[in-house]
């Protein structure tokens, strides 16, 4: 028997008790003539304590760092305790060990606070696992996985599994494609998400669907993101987006309580679209902190600044008691926004001073009267801080957005701790891409339009006031999830692809079976996903997905540990009868 314990569970009532041990060398200290071994697993710490008579056995079989060893002894009472560790109140005075595999020194240090890079990490990712803090996030995301599946199945939602090779379903972003040996010179393609199977499902009247699943997606990696994903996809049959909402708003709040012991007493607020980039300059507001942005173009223009004379879009924020900012921090500031990834030429300021009066870095143009108006446009009280963009509408309201992020971090006010969930709502139907130079579904071809707006589908001057019965859960100013009520006819989502510019032979071509299935009874269903990744970074105070996964890749979509991808040999491409381009 290689252990009657884990390394986490004595404790003093285990006093006196003969035990065996397998573990992880962590550190080997000798005083004299006895030696201390932290002894490692996935439960914990427990001190080992070598005597005398071991001397000889372990200069013979020296003990290193990560070594694998089993130990036998007695649990017996510390003189010295160590509070900081359950097991901190025992050691075990051995009578015999073994070493069941010795150890190269590892590459970084097996700590907390590890002295290894991110590139070697990952090099080495299963001895990076080892880390506790590395090991409390998986055991965080396990938790958040059993809270789903507990909360879904008490809810009668049915774990389906869908396939992998599949046809290509539009979630917005490129195939992973993999070629078919059986069928030369075909391909599958992997899911973006498994939307149209689930609504498939639905046809087939599995009323409650739900899947913790892998995601494939063929992206630029920008920030935070992985070509493979999971999602907690869900679906539900005779639902209207009210009780899609609710139903998973109950959801949100059980993993709260369960994972972090956090009620929510209150609905989440939801907030339409169109307010969210009114006010908050994009579709997923961190509503910890106000400092909503508010509209200047109307009392900016006609004052003889060209900047705001010629922009599109003036746009200003206050923020609160910042008026003392100094020169240094307000040129820090205006470096922020030319950043290429801002883009802005500059930015315009004005402090409410304690008397009252506001002094701003365009004086030449606007008089003292003009500058209250400008205060009282925004609220702004003695001792703020008016901040100002101006220029092209688009790029104007996203800076303006970025800005207020910056300024919640500068003033402290995006506290990790503190959750704010939010519904956003009443999404468009449709946006235009600029590059392809047509309309495409803002969420997918098959979220359903609001029905009041279906007849303006024959008018694509309407086409951008489409609204869609779609949804985002936002977290923190994350989106964690989304989804829609789905269109159920074969009527209607001919009409959507055809929107789209696809023409019936290819919707046919492509979503025939999904055409076909929506003749044979399919009822009215709705649902979303849920950013497993992403819930369980926030969940988990962090900014990173990969802290999250095991075997995460990296910025380039690589795995280092695997050296994926890679080149395959001449035999597996003849046979899948394919020919590389030089
Ligand atoms: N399939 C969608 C997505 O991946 C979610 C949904 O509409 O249910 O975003």
């Amino acid at each position: 028997m290689y252990r009657t314990h884990t390394c986490g569970e004595l404790r003093l009532e285990h006093n006196g008790q003969q035990v065996s041990l397998s573990g992880w060398v962590q550190t080997v200290r000798k005083f004299g003539s006895i030696t201390f071994v932290d002894l490692r697993d996935r439960y914990g710490i427990t001190q080992l304590l070598f005597g005398e008579s071991l001397n000889q056995q372990l200069d013979d079989q020296p003990l290193g760092r990560e070594f694998v060893i089993q130990v036998t002894g007695t649990v017996t009472e510390r003189s010295s305790k160590n509070k900081n560790i359950p097991t901190g109140d025992i050691e075990i005075t051995i009578s015999s060990f073994s070493i069941l595999n010795a150890a190269k020194t590892p590459p970084f240090t097996i700590q907390d606070d590890t002295d290894g890079g991110d590139e070697l990490r990952m090099k080495y990712r299963y001895l990076d696992l080892r880390r506790n803090s590395v090991k409390q996030n998986l055991e965080l995301r396990y938790r958040l996985n059993r809270a789903a599946r507990n909360f879904l199945d008490s809810k009668g939602f049915m774990d389906i599994e869908t396939p992998f090779l599949i046809k290509s379903t539009p979630e917005g972003a490129r195939d992973f494609v993999v070629p078919s040996r059986m069928n030369p010179n075909e391909f599958y393609a992997l899911p973006q998400s498994p939307q149209t199977f689930k609504q498939l499902l639905m046809v087939s009247g599995y009323d409650r669907y739900y899947q913790i699943v892998k995601c494939f997606r063929d992206e630029d990696l920008r920030a935070d993101r992985q070509p493979e994903f999971t999602q907690i996809d869900c679906e539900m049959s005779f639902v209207e987006q009210e009780d899609v909402l609710n139903n998973f708003e109950e959801m949100l709040k059980y993993i709260f309580q369960e994972i972090k012991g956090i009620t929510f007493n209150e609905p989440f607020p939801r907030m339409t679209f169109d307010d969210a980039m009114e006010f908050y300059g994009n579709d997923k507001p961190d509503i910890r902190f106000d400092m909503k942005l508010v509209n200047f173009t109307d009392i900016a223009k006609g004052n003889g600044f060209k900047v705001f004379d010629e922009a599109e879009l003036v746009v200003a924020i206050c923020a609160k008691g910042c008026s003392e900012y100094t020169r240094k921090q307000m040129d820090e500031l205006t470096d922020w926004v030319k950043r290429p990834q801002i883009g802005m030429s500059g930015l315009i300021y004005a402090r409410v001073n304690a008397d009252g009066t506001v002094k701003s870095s365009v004086d030449k143009f606007f008089d003292e009267t003009k500058l209250k108006v400008w205060a009282d446009k925004c609220q702004a009280q003695p001792g703020d801080l008016i901040l100002v963009l101006a220029g092209k509408e688009e790029r104007t309201r996203k800076a303006m957005s970025e800005l207020r992020l910056e300024m919640g971090d500068r003033m402290g006010l995006r506290n990790k701790d503190e959750y704010k969930p939010l519904w956003v709502i009443d999404f468009p139907l449709f946006e235009y891409a600029e590059e392809e130079n047509r309309w495409v579904a803002r969420h997918h071809p098959f979220t359903s339009p609001k029905p009041e707006h279906i007849s303006w589908m024959e008018d694509t001057s309407k086409y951008a006031d489409i609204k869609a019965n779609a949804y985002d859960i936002v977290l923190n100013g994350t989106e964690i999830g989304g989804g829609s009520i789905r269109i159920f006819q074969r009527e209607l989502q001919e009409r959507m692809f055809a929107a789209l510019g696809m023409s019936p032979d290819e919707a046919r071509h492509k979503f025939g079976f999904l055409l076909g299935a929506f003749e044979y009874g399919a009822p009215p269903h709705g649902g979303l996903a849920f950013g497993f990744d992403r819930l369980c970074a926030l969940l988990g105070g962090s900014d990173s997905i990969r802290d999250f996964i095991a075997f995460p890749k990296n910025n380039s979509g690589r795995d280092v540990m695997l050296d994926a991808p890679s080149s395959i040999d001449q035999t597996q491409l003849n046979e899948l009868k394919i020919a590389l381009v030089k």
